[in-house]
């Protein structure tokens, strides 16, 4: 029996992580469960799954929270709250998996508590290995933790990349990662075109249902431009070995190039619990719930170049990754305020490239030696962003 940790458990990724772990009760047993103020939601899945723990990161609300579960008889369930919290739950004796599955930079302190104390993280929060990089890594290097990719792209790839890698094998014969992208839901449209689109438009997309914050940045792009640096990450890449591929039947979730000449690609429908089963069973497999897929309703599979005008944010995150140093953490800091800036109707949706290039030219490439001054960059891009947004908007 393996003890769970769910981060972010009330998102999207945490619910089918949830619905995945309900499935392999024999195996898994659900030890903490963490939201940010979701708390019906959070309610629903402690009456499912009893957690020893329970963490809603708004004071006000975990107060509120804690009464209704003694009110419901489910007063062993220990509430917490506080960003502290989570790290607290993170690195419990009877957690041996983390499900990192915040969004953004608000989960790259349990996360990396979680690798730091040899969890297997599986890992969705690609933020916060964008913003951390090096550090995360070598984290995981230090305490020998298992990093296993949740992002469907990476997980594919972690599939397909030569055996033996997964446990430390440098894959020389692996040339290069087609990391494939459905292009989003503007994936057809002129610059012109997107000067007014909506947030409800840029959040409804094709073939995923997903949190509001991915779900922009796969209309920008920015998604595509994060992974590709997730993938450098993980795979140990350069960025020009990283091909990104338009694949809009999103079938093939993404391909690694060998040597020999040999192409091999992971394919499945767009289910999430796909990559989460994965990574919950692995090295074995086991049922995740997804229908199987029926190679026939495919009927064709289409493969076009990104197009680095029309879809800036793609453009910055090469450059970003280039750079080096801390303009990743730029890159995601300036990315997350712009977006929510979008959703706030403050900004246009082609505003947010230019308020991430305006803050990555405004800030000088340093090494980002150490994660105090990572959390530093990653606070004064932000306040950054904010000035910037502010002369847009006069
Ligand atoms: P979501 O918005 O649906 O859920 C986010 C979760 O994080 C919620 O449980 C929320 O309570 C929690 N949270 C938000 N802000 C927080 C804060 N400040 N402190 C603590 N908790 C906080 O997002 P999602 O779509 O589930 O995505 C989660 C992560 O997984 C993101 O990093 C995303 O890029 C990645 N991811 C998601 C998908 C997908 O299909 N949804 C696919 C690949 C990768
Ligand atoms: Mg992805």
């Amino acid at each position: 029996m393996k003890g769970i940790c769910v981060l972010g458990a009330t998102g999207s990724i945490g619910v089918s992580t949830l619905d995945v772990v309900a499935r392999h009760t024999d195996l898994y047993q659900v030890i903490a469960l963490t939201a940010n103020n979701n708390i019906d939601t959070l309610y629903d899945q402690c009456l499912q799954h009893r957690p020893e723990y329970a963490v809603v990161v708004d004071e006000g609300k975990a107060r509120a929270f804690d009464d209704r579960l003694k009110y419901s008889g489910l007063s062993d369930i220990k509430v917490l709250s506080g960003v502290k919290a989570l790290e607290q739950v993170a690195t419990l004796a009877s957690v041996d998996s983390v499900m990192a599955a915040i969004v953004g930079a608000a989960g790259l302190l349990p996360s990396l508590a979680a690798a730091k104390a040899g969890k297997t993280v599986l890992l969705a929060n690609k933020e916060a290995l964008v913003m951390s990089g090096a550090i995360f890594m070598q984290a995981v290097v230090d305490s020998g933790a298992h990093l296993l990719p949740i992002d469907s792209e990476h997980n594919a790839i972690f599939q397909c990349m030569p055996s033996g890698y997964q446990t430390g094998l440098q894959a020389k014969e692996a040339r290069r990662i087609l990391l494939t992208a459905s292009g989003g839901p503007f994936r057809n449209m002129s610059i012109d075109q997107m000067i007014n689109v909506t947030p409800a438009q840029a959040v409804a997309h094709p073939n995923w249902d997903m949190g509001k914050k991915i779900s922009v940045d796969s209309a920008t792009m920015m998604n595509k431009g994060l992974e590709m640096i997730e993938a450098c990450l993980l795979f140990n890449m350069r960025p020009e070995q990283i091909q990104v591929v338009i694949h809009p039947q999103s079938v093939i979730h993404s391909m690694v190039d060998y040597i020999d000449g040999t192409v091999l690609a992971q394919m499945g429908n767009p289910d999430m619990r796909i990559p989460i089963a994965h990574s919950l069973a692995w090295p074995e497999r086991f049922d995740s719930g997804a229908k199987p897929l029926n190679i026939f309703d495919v009927k064709r599979m289409d493969f076009e170049e990104p197009n680095l005008d029309r879809f800036p944010c793609l453009r910055l995150a090469y450059k970003a990754m280039n750079l080096g140093g801390i303009m990743p953490t730029v890159l995601n800091a300036a990315n997350e305020i712009a977006v929510e800036a979008f959703l706030n109707e403050q900004v246009r949706f082609t505003d947010i490239p230019v308020i991430i290039e305006r803050c990555m030219d405004a800030t000088a490439t340093k090494q980002a030696d150490t994660l105090d001054f990572i959390l530093e960059v990653d606070q004064q891009a932000r306040l950054l962003s904010n000035q910037i947004i502010a002369e847009l908007k006069n």
